[in-house]
Protein backbone atom coordinates (compact mmCIF):
# COMPACT_ATOMS: atom_id res chain seq x y z
CA UNK A 1 0.00 0.00 0.00
CA UNK A 2 1.19 3.22 -0.32
CA UNK A 3 -0.15 7.28 -0.47
CA UNK A 4 -0.24 7.49 -4.22
CA UNK A 5 -2.29 5.04 -5.03
CA UNK A 6 -6.45 5.53 -6.29
CA UNK A 7 -8.53 4.58 -3.49
CA UNK A 8 -10.14 1.52 -5.63
CA UNK A 9 -6.53 0.18 -5.61
CA UNK A 10 -6.12 -1.17 -2.58
CA UNK A 11 -9.84 -3.24 -2.45
CA UNK A 12 -8.59 -4.78 -5.92
CA UNK A 13 -8.14 -8.70 -5.42
CA UNK A 14 -6.50 -9.63 -8.42
CA UNK A 15 -6.66 -13.12 -11.00
CA UNK A 16 -4.43 -15.07 -10.03
CA UNK A 17 -3.05 -17.20 -13.44
CA UNK A 18 -1.57 -20.42 -13.54
CA UNK A 19 1.82 -21.06 -13.21
CA UNK A 20 4.28 -20.03 -15.69
CA UNK A 21 7.70 -22.09 -14.66
CA UNK A 22 10.96 -20.56 -15.77
CA UNK A 23 12.20 -24.23 -15.40
CA UNK A 24 12.61 -26.40 -19.14
CA UNK A 25 11.63 -30.11 -18.73
CA UNK A 26 8.88 -29.93 -16.76
CA UNK A 27 5.38 -31.59 -17.92
CA UNK A 28 3.46 -28.52 -18.38
CA UNK A 29 -0.10 -29.37 -17.98
CA UNK A 30 -1.59 -26.83 -15.98
CA UNK A 31 -3.08 -24.09 -17.83
CA UNK A 32 -4.62 -25.44 -20.73
CA UNK A 33 -2.56 -24.57 -23.78
CA UNK A 34 -2.56 -26.11 -27.00
CA UNK A 35 0.33 -29.06 -26.84
CA UNK A 36 0.79 -28.80 -30.47
CA UNK A 37 2.64 -25.85 -32.28
CA UNK A 38 0.48 -23.10 -33.73
CA UNK A 39 0.01 -23.34 -37.72
CA UNK A 40 3.24 -23.20 -39.99
CA UNK A 41 1.23 -21.01 -42.16
CA UNK A 42 0.61 -18.63 -39.19
CA UNK A 43 4.57 -18.58 -38.03
CA UNK A 44 5.27 -17.76 -41.54
CA UNK A 45 2.53 -14.87 -42.14
CA UNK A 46 4.07 -13.55 -38.42
CA UNK A 47 7.91 -13.67 -40.21
CA UNK A 48 7.13 -12.28 -43.03
CA UNK A 49 5.60 -9.03 -40.99
CA UNK A 50 9.18 -8.99 -39.24
CA UNK A 51 10.63 -5.87 -40.82
CA UNK A 52 10.63 -2.46 -40.95
CA UNK A 53 7.29 -2.02 -41.35
CA UNK A 54 7.36 -2.43 -37.66
CA UNK A 55 7.99 1.56 -37.20
CA UNK A 56 4.58 1.79 -37.96
CA UNK A 57 1.55 1.69 -35.86
CA UNK A 58 -0.39 -1.31 -36.81
CA UNK A 59 -4.03 -1.10 -38.25
CA UNK A 60 -6.50 0.48 -35.40
CA UNK A 61 -9.24 -1.92 -36.68
CA UNK A 62 -7.48 -4.74 -38.00
CA UNK A 63 -9.57 -5.17 -40.52
CA UNK A 64 -7.64 -7.85 -42.27
CA UNK A 65 -8.31 -10.26 -39.19
CA UNK A 66 -12.00 -8.86 -38.95
CA UNK A 67 -12.86 -10.51 -41.96
CA UNK A 68 -10.72 -13.66 -41.74
CA UNK A 69 -12.70 -14.12 -38.61
CA UNK A 70 -16.16 -12.65 -40.08
CA UNK A 71 -15.83 -14.90 -43.32
CA UNK A 72 -15.15 -17.95 -40.89
CA UNK A 73 -17.82 -18.01 -39.06
CA UNK A 74 -20.34 -16.36 -42.12
CA UNK A 75 -20.80 -13.08 -39.97
CA UNK A 76 -20.20 -9.65 -41.23
CA UNK A 77 -17.17 -7.40 -40.25
CA UNK A 78 -19.40 -5.15 -38.13
CA UNK A 79 -20.61 -8.78 -36.15
CA UNK A 80 -16.86 -8.56 -34.67
CA UNK A 81 -14.78 -7.50 -32.39
CA UNK A 82 -10.88 -8.25 -31.90
CA UNK A 83 -8.58 -7.81 -28.69
CA UNK A 84 -5.73 -8.44 -26.80
CA UNK A 85 -6.98 -11.83 -25.76
CA UNK A 86 -10.63 -12.71 -24.53
CA UNK A 87 -9.06 -11.57 -21.74
CA UNK A 88 -9.43 -8.01 -22.57
CA UNK A 89 -12.31 -8.58 -24.94
CA UNK A 90 -14.21 -9.92 -21.67
CA UNK A 91 -12.96 -7.09 -19.92
CA UNK A 92 -14.39 -3.96 -22.15
CA UNK A 93 -17.51 -6.52 -21.83
CA UNK A 94 -17.87 -6.30 -18.56
CA UNK A 95 -17.43 -2.59 -18.79
CA UNK A 96 -19.33 -1.61 -21.53
CA UNK A 97 -22.16 -4.20 -20.94
CA UNK A 98 -22.73 -5.34 -17.74
CA UNK A 99 -23.55 -2.34 -15.48
CA UNK A 100 -26.81 -2.20 -14.59
CA UNK A 101 -27.18 -2.27 -10.94
CA UNK A 102 -28.78 -5.90 -11.00
CA UNK A 103 -26.77 -8.32 -10.38
CA UNK A 104 -24.63 -10.39 -12.64
CA UNK A 105 -25.33 -14.22 -12.74
CA UNK A 106 -22.42 -16.63 -13.69
CA UNK A 107 -21.77 -20.26 -12.33
CA UNK A 108 -20.12 -21.16 -8.97
CA UNK A 109 -17.44 -23.24 -10.07
CA UNK A 110 -16.52 -21.00 -13.22
CA UNK A 111 -13.66 -18.68 -14.92
CA UNK A 112 -12.59 -17.32 -11.91
CA UNK A 113 -11.43 -13.98 -13.82
CA UNK A 114 -14.82 -13.43 -13.33
CA UNK A 115 -15.58 -12.28 -10.04
CA UNK A 116 -12.11 -10.19 -10.64
CA UNK A 117 -14.01 -7.67 -13.17
CA UNK A 118 -16.83 -7.65 -11.28
CA UNK A 119 -14.31 -6.23 -8.30
CA UNK A 120 -12.26 -4.02 -10.80
CA UNK A 121 -15.84 -2.03 -12.36
CA UNK A 122 -17.48 -2.46 -8.72
CA UNK A 123 -20.60 -4.79 -10.62
CA UNK A 124 -22.55 -6.68 -8.11
CA UNK A 125 -22.82 -10.78 -9.01
CA UNK A 126 -24.68 -13.56 -8.09
CA UNK A 127 -22.43 -17.07 -8.04
CA UNK A 128 -24.98 -19.52 -9.33
CA UNK A 129 -24.91 -23.14 -7.72
CA UNK A 130 -24.17 -25.80 -10.52
CA UNK A 131 -26.39 -28.82 -9.55
CA UNK A 132 -24.84 -32.33 -8.31
CA UNK A 133 -23.18 -33.21 -11.56
CA UNK A 134 -21.54 -29.92 -11.90
CA UNK A 135 -23.72 -28.78 -14.50
CA UNK A 136 -25.14 -25.76 -15.30
CA UNK A 137 -29.32 -25.58 -14.98
CA UNK A 138 -31.00 -22.94 -17.23
CA UNK A 139 -33.98 -23.05 -15.24
CA UNK A 140 -31.69 -21.15 -12.47
CA UNK A 141 -31.01 -18.31 -14.36
CA UNK A 142 -34.95 -16.91 -14.69
CA UNK A 143 -34.41 -14.14 -12.12
CA UNK A 144 -33.56 -11.04 -12.08
CA UNK A 145 -30.36 -9.95 -13.17
CA UNK A 146 -27.98 -6.99 -14.96
CA UNK A 147 -26.91 -9.74 -17.55
CA UNK A 148 -25.42 -13.62 -17.94
CA UNK A 149 -21.67 -15.33 -18.25
CA UNK A 150 -20.81 -18.67 -18.46
CA UNK A 151 -17.67 -20.52 -20.34
CA UNK A 152 -19.22 -23.33 -22.43
CA UNK A 153 -17.49 -25.75 -22.16
CA UNK A 154 -17.26 -24.82 -18.27
CA UNK A 155 -14.18 -23.98 -16.74
CA UNK A 156 -12.78 -25.72 -14.99
CA UNK A 157 -15.25 -28.45 -15.22
CA UNK A 158 -15.09 -29.21 -18.89
CA UNK A 159 -18.89 -29.88 -19.33
CA UNK A 160 -20.60 -28.87 -22.00
CA UNK A 161 -23.89 -26.94 -22.06
CA UNK A 162 -25.81 -28.02 -25.30
CA UNK A 163 -26.19 -25.91 -27.39
CA UNK A 164 -30.33 -26.25 -27.37
CA UNK A 165 -29.97 -25.09 -23.84
CA UNK A 166 -28.06 -22.23 -24.57
CA UNK A 167 -30.98 -21.12 -26.79
CA UNK A 168 -33.39 -21.32 -24.01
CA UNK A 169 -31.22 -19.42 -21.64
CA UNK A 170 -31.58 -16.71 -24.46
CA UNK A 171 -35.05 -17.02 -24.68
CA UNK A 172 -35.75 -16.83 -21.34
CA UNK A 173 -33.62 -13.65 -20.68
CA UNK A 174 -34.38 -11.52 -23.97
CA UNK A 175 -33.54 -8.26 -21.66
CA UNK A 176 -30.40 -9.05 -20.73
CA UNK A 177 -27.01 -9.63 -22.22
CA UNK A 178 -25.98 -13.24 -22.82
CA UNK A 179 -22.16 -14.17 -22.86
CA UNK A 180 -21.05 -17.56 -23.99
CA UNK A 181 -17.53 -17.88 -23.34
CA UNK A 182 -16.30 -20.38 -25.83
CA UNK A 183 -12.85 -20.29 -25.23
CA UNK A 184 -12.94 -24.27 -25.28
CA UNK A 185 -15.54 -24.82 -27.91
CA UNK A 186 -13.68 -26.08 -30.77
CA UNK A 187 -12.64 -29.52 -28.72
CA UNK A 188 -16.71 -30.84 -28.54
CA UNK A 189 -19.17 -27.96 -28.71
CA UNK A 190 -21.28 -26.88 -31.28
CA UNK A 191 -20.69 -22.72 -31.30
CA UNK A 192 -23.28 -20.09 -30.48
CA UNK A 193 -21.85 -17.92 -33.29
CA UNK A 194 -24.62 -19.46 -35.28
CA UNK A 195 -27.78 -17.90 -33.07
CA UNK A 196 -25.99 -14.09 -33.14
CA UNK A 197 -28.82 -13.64 -36.16
CA UNK A 198 -31.56 -14.37 -34.31
CA UNK A 199 -30.82 -13.35 -30.74
CA UNK A 200 -29.45 -9.39 -30.44
CA UNK A 201 -28.56 -9.85 -26.97
CA UNK A 202 -26.09 -13.02 -27.49
CA UNK A 203 -22.46 -12.06 -27.69
CA UNK A 204 -20.25 -15.61 -28.33
CA UNK A 205 -16.11 -14.80 -26.90
CA UNK A 206 -13.36 -16.84 -28.05
CA UNK A 207 -9.42 -17.27 -28.07
CA UNK A 208 -6.97 -18.14 -30.30
CA UNK A 209 -4.82 -19.32 -27.44
CA UNK A 210 -6.89 -22.76 -27.01
CA UNK A 211 -7.33 -24.48 -30.02
CA UNK A 212 -5.01 -22.54 -32.22
CA UNK A 213 -1.83 -22.82 -30.14
CA UNK A 214 -1.52 -18.93 -30.22
CA UNK A 215 -2.01 -18.40 -26.39
CA UNK A 216 1.30 -16.46 -26.72
CA UNK A 217 0.13 -14.14 -29.32
CA UNK A 218 -2.73 -12.92 -27.46
CA UNK A 219 -5.36 -12.40 -29.64
CA UNK A 220 -9.00 -13.05 -28.55
CA UNK A 221 -12.95 -12.16 -30.40
CA UNK A 222 -16.36 -11.53 -29.71
CA UNK A 223 -19.54 -12.47 -32.29
CA UNK A 224 -22.55 -10.63 -31.96
CA UNK A 225 -25.09 -7.93 -32.71
CA UNK A 226 -23.86 -4.70 -34.29
CA UNK A 227 -24.97 -2.75 -31.29
CA UNK A 228 -23.07 -5.07 -28.88
CA UNK A 229 -19.72 -4.14 -31.03
CA UNK A 230 -20.27 -1.16 -31.06
CA UNK A 231 -20.23 -0.38 -27.40
CA UNK A 232 -16.98 -3.03 -27.49
CA UNK A 233 -15.31 -0.70 -30.04
CA UNK A 234 -16.31 2.40 -27.90
CA UNK A 235 -14.67 1.36 -24.86
CA UNK A 236 -11.43 0.15 -26.44
CA UNK A 237 -11.06 3.37 -28.54
CA UNK A 238 -11.26 4.95 -24.82
CA UNK A 239 -8.55 2.84 -23.73
CA UNK A 240 -6.21 1.38 -26.41
CA UNK A 241 -6.79 1.98 -30.33
CA UNK A 242 -3.65 -0.65 -30.77
CA UNK A 243 -4.59 -3.63 -29.03
CA UNK A 244 -3.03 -5.78 -31.86
CA UNK A 245 -0.32 -5.73 -32.75
CA UNK A 246 1.30 -6.51 -36.72
CA UNK A 247 2.00 -9.94 -35.45
CA UNK A 248 -1.04 -11.01 -34.50
CA UNK A 249 -3.00 -9.47 -36.83
CA UNK A 250 -1.14 -11.38 -39.72
CA UNK A 251 -0.68 -14.74 -37.59
CA UNK A 252 -3.79 -15.10 -36.43
CA UNK A 253 -5.56 -14.31 -39.87
CA UNK A 254 -3.25 -16.97 -41.28
CA UNK A 255 -4.29 -19.26 -38.35
CA UNK A 256 -8.33 -18.86 -39.33
CA UNK A 257 -6.77 -19.86 -43.08
CA UNK A 258 -5.02 -23.11 -41.99
CA UNK A 259 -8.58 -25.39 -41.67
CA UNK A 260 -6.55 -29.04 -42.20
CA UNK A 261 -4.06 -28.22 -39.55
CA UNK A 262 -6.85 -26.60 -36.93
CA UNK A 263 -8.33 -30.03 -37.42
CA UNK A 264 -5.58 -32.34 -37.36
CA UNK A 265 -4.59 -30.51 -34.16
CA UNK A 266 -7.94 -30.29 -32.21
CA UNK A 267 -8.29 -33.94 -33.65
CA UNK A 268 -5.15 -35.28 -32.14
CA UNK A 269 -6.25 -33.51 -28.30
CA UNK A 270 -9.86 -34.91 -28.16
CA UNK A 271 -8.37 -38.87 -29.15
CA UNK A 272 -5.47 -38.01 -26.27
CA UNK A 273 -8.41 -37.16 -23.76
CA UNK A 274 -10.35 -40.58 -24.74
CA UNK A 275 -7.76 -42.28 -24.03
CA UNK A 276 -6.47 -40.36 -20.53
CA UNK A 277 -10.30 -40.51 -19.31
CA UNK A 278 -9.90 -44.46 -19.66
CA UNK A 279 -6.55 -44.62 -18.19
CA UNK A 280 -7.72 -42.38 -15.15
CA UNK A 281 -10.80 -44.26 -14.65
CA UNK A 282 -9.58 -47.32 -14.70
CA UNK A 283 -6.80 -46.05 -11.69
CA UNK A 284 -10.06 -44.91 -9.44
CA UNK A 285 -10.68 -41.72 -10.71
CA UNK A 286 -14.07 -40.11 -11.72
CA UNK A 287 -13.62 -38.14 -14.15
CA UNK A 288 -16.25 -35.30 -15.41
CA UNK A 289 -17.64 -35.53 -18.93
CA UNK A 290 -15.23 -33.28 -20.81
CA UNK A 291 -15.70 -31.20 -24.46
CA UNK A 292 -12.66 -29.23 -23.34
CA UNK A 293 -8.91 -29.90 -23.48
CA UNK A 294 -8.59 -30.40 -20.19
CA UNK A 295 -9.80 -32.77 -17.57
CA UNK A 296 -11.39 -32.39 -14.44
CA UNK A 297 -10.76 -35.55 -12.02
CA UNK A 298 -10.54 -36.56 -8.25
CA UNK A 299 -9.97 -39.81 -6.76
CA UNK A 300 -12.04 -41.33 -3.94
CA UNK A 301 -9.21 -42.19 -1.44
CA UNK A 302 -6.68 -39.94 -2.66
CA UNK A 303 -6.57 -36.13 -1.81
CA UNK A 304 -6.36 -33.77 -4.35
CA UNK A 305 -3.40 -31.09 -3.37
CA UNK A 306 -1.43 -34.37 -2.23
CA UNK A 307 -1.28 -35.73 -5.57
CA UNK A 308 -0.46 -32.55 -7.13
CA UNK A 309 2.11 -32.34 -5.13
CA UNK A 310 3.45 -35.34 -5.91
CA UNK A 311 3.12 -35.36 -9.23
CA UNK A 312 4.94 -31.72 -9.02
CA UNK A 313 7.93 -33.90 -7.64
CA UNK A 314 8.29 -35.58 -10.66
CA UNK A 315 8.12 -32.89 -12.94
CA UNK A 316 4.62 -33.36 -13.92
CA UNK A 317 2.51 -29.85 -13.12
CA UNK A 318 -1.48 -29.76 -13.17
CA UNK A 319 -3.86 -27.33 -11.63
CA UNK A 320 -5.59 -27.47 -8.33
CA UNK A 321 -7.81 -25.25 -6.92
CA UNK A 322 -8.31 -24.37 -3.16
CA UNK A 323 -12.36 -23.60 -3.41
CA UNK A 324 -14.87 -25.22 -1.78
CA UNK A 325 -17.03 -27.76 -4.02
CA UNK A 326 -13.51 -28.76 -6.01
CA UNK A 327 -10.70 -28.73 -4.02
CA UNK A 328 -10.62 -32.33 -4.04
CA UNK A 329 -10.53 -32.19 -7.93
CA UNK A 330 -7.35 -31.85 -10.36
CA UNK A 331 -7.30 -30.15 -13.53
CA UNK A 332 -5.13 -31.59 -15.71
CA UNK A 333 -4.47 -29.76 -19.36
CA UNK A 334 -4.52 -32.85 -22.53
CA UNK A 335 -0.71 -32.84 -23.70
CA UNK A 336 0.85 -34.92 -26.25
CA UNK A 337 0.95 -38.64 -25.91
CA UNK A 338 4.07 -38.57 -24.37
CA UNK A 339 3.58 -35.94 -22.02
CA UNK A 340 0.19 -38.25 -20.90
CA UNK A 341 1.85 -41.06 -20.55
CA UNK A 342 4.79 -38.94 -18.01
CA UNK A 343 1.60 -38.39 -15.68
CA UNK A 344 0.28 -41.88 -15.92
CA UNK A 345 3.62 -43.01 -14.91
CA UNK A 346 4.09 -40.52 -12.10
CA UNK A 347 0.55 -41.52 -10.94
CA UNK A 348 1.62 -44.85 -10.82
CA UNK A 349 5.03 -44.54 -9.16
CA UNK A 350 4.65 -43.81 -5.24
C1 LIG B 1 -8.18 -19.29 -21.40
C2 LIG B 1 -9.51 -18.68 -21.13
C3 LIG B 1 -9.82 -17.36 -21.50
C4 LIG B 1 -8.79 -16.36 -21.91
O1 LIG B 1 -8.05 -16.60 -22.95
P1 LIG B 1 -7.06 -15.52 -23.56
O2 LIG B 1 -5.75 -16.20 -23.56
O3 LIG B 1 -7.08 -14.27 -22.73
O4 LIG B 1 -7.62 -15.29 -24.90
C5 LIG B 1 -11.11 -16.91 -21.35
N1 LIG B 1 -12.06 -17.67 -20.79
C6 LIG B 1 -11.80 -18.91 -20.38
C7 LIG B 1 -12.89 -19.71 -19.77
C8 LIG B 1 -10.52 -19.44 -20.51
O5 LIG B 1 -10.25 -20.66 -20.05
Amino acid sequence: MSKFWSPFVKDLVPYVPGEQPKLAKLVKLNTNENPYGPSPKALEAMRGELNDNLRLYPDPNSDLLKQAVASYYGVQGNQVFLGNGSDEVLAHIFHGLFQHGAPLLFPDISYSFYPVYCGLYGIPFEAVALDEQFQIRVEDYRRPNGGIIFPNPNAPTGCLLALEAVEQLLQANPDSVVVVDEAYIDFGGQTAISLVDRYPNLLVTQTLSKSRSLAGLRVGLAVGHPDLIEALERIKNSFNSYPLDRMAIVGAAAAFEDQAYFEETCRKVIESREYLVAELTQRGFEVLPSAANFIFARHPQQDAAQVAAHLREQGVIVRHFKQARIAQFLRITIGTPEQNQALLDALSHS
